[in-house]
């Protein structure tokens, strides 16, 4: 597992999906799960590793259910992107009332709440060892935030990506639908490829592969699962070269 560069601190790049800040099966925000999150967060923060978070929207909406919303794909991608900035918003508040600085960045323009994302500026505020919260996505319709993730996660020089989601880490079969599915501790890119697994969208997958930047793939709902995950304890799968 990637391990902190030597001569600095390890920097992580923490892809949140929106689910991750709901309630279990529902679409609002629960705040009892946000502060959970926060707290782990100052626990790393503590230990001096950087942080970067790139938050997702899907608990509040997702492009992909434009059609039955009968909203134009495009605009109800700007939705998801604006959703994730919501998100954004409680997650800062929660790190800041645990004494944890942090910055919104956005990749929209909404300057009365956050950042606009500079990258220069961001890594100024890790170094500083403010959590920098990445929302908006890429700022363009028809992508995700997992491709933000990748994108930024190579673009600011991160060590690790670790992708917080709701099941245990990646599967050679549906676990939802299948009781004999199991789980793999690692696995290389080319395996993911070869076996045609499902890690992340492709856009994402490929910009990972391409610059060799590792994935831990894990289930947040586990009490310190972003801290064992960031720590390189056995927890969810490790995709790496
Ligand atoms: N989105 C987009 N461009 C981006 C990032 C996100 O258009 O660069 C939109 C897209 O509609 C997406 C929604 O924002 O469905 C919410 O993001 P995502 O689905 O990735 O959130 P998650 O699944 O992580 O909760």
């Amino acid at each position: 597992m990637a391990s902190a560069p030597s001569g600095g601190n390890q920097r992580i790049l923490l892809k949140i999906s929106g689910e991750g800040f709901a309630a279990e099966g529902g679409t609002t925000l629960d705040i009892e799960r946000v502060r959970r999150l926060a707290k782990q967060l100052k626990v790393l923060t503590r230990e001096g590793v950087e942080v970067a978070a790139v938050i997702g929207g899907g608990n509040i909406l997702r492009g992909a259910q434009s059609e039955d919303l009968g909203i134009a794909r495009a605009t109800a991608d700007y939705m998801g992107m604006l959703a994730t900035v919501i998100n954004g918003l409680a997650l800062s508040d929660a790190l800041e009332a645990n004494g944890v600085p942090s910055r919104v960045m956005s990749a929209i323009d909404v300057h009365k709440v956050c950042e606009p994302f500079i990258r220069r500026r961001a890594l100024r505020h890790l170094e500083k060892g403010r959590v920098v919260i990445l929302v908006g996505g890429l700022g363009s319709p028809y992508f995700t935030t997992d491709s933000a993730a990748a994108q930024r996660g190579v673009e600011l020089g991160c060590d690790l990506l670790l992708k917080a989601t709701m099941v245990d880490g990646v599967y050679d079969k549906d676990p939802q639908k299948h009781a004999d599915a199991t789980l793999f501790s690692s696995l290389t890119f080319d395996q993911v490829l070869d076996q045609r697994l499902q890690v992340m969208d492709q856009t994402a997958f490929t910009l990972c592969r391409e610059n060799a930047l590792p994935i831990v793939v894990f289930n947040m709902a586990k009490e310190k699962g972003v801290i064992q995950a960031c720590h390189g304890e056995k927890v969810g799968t490790l995709i790496s070269t």
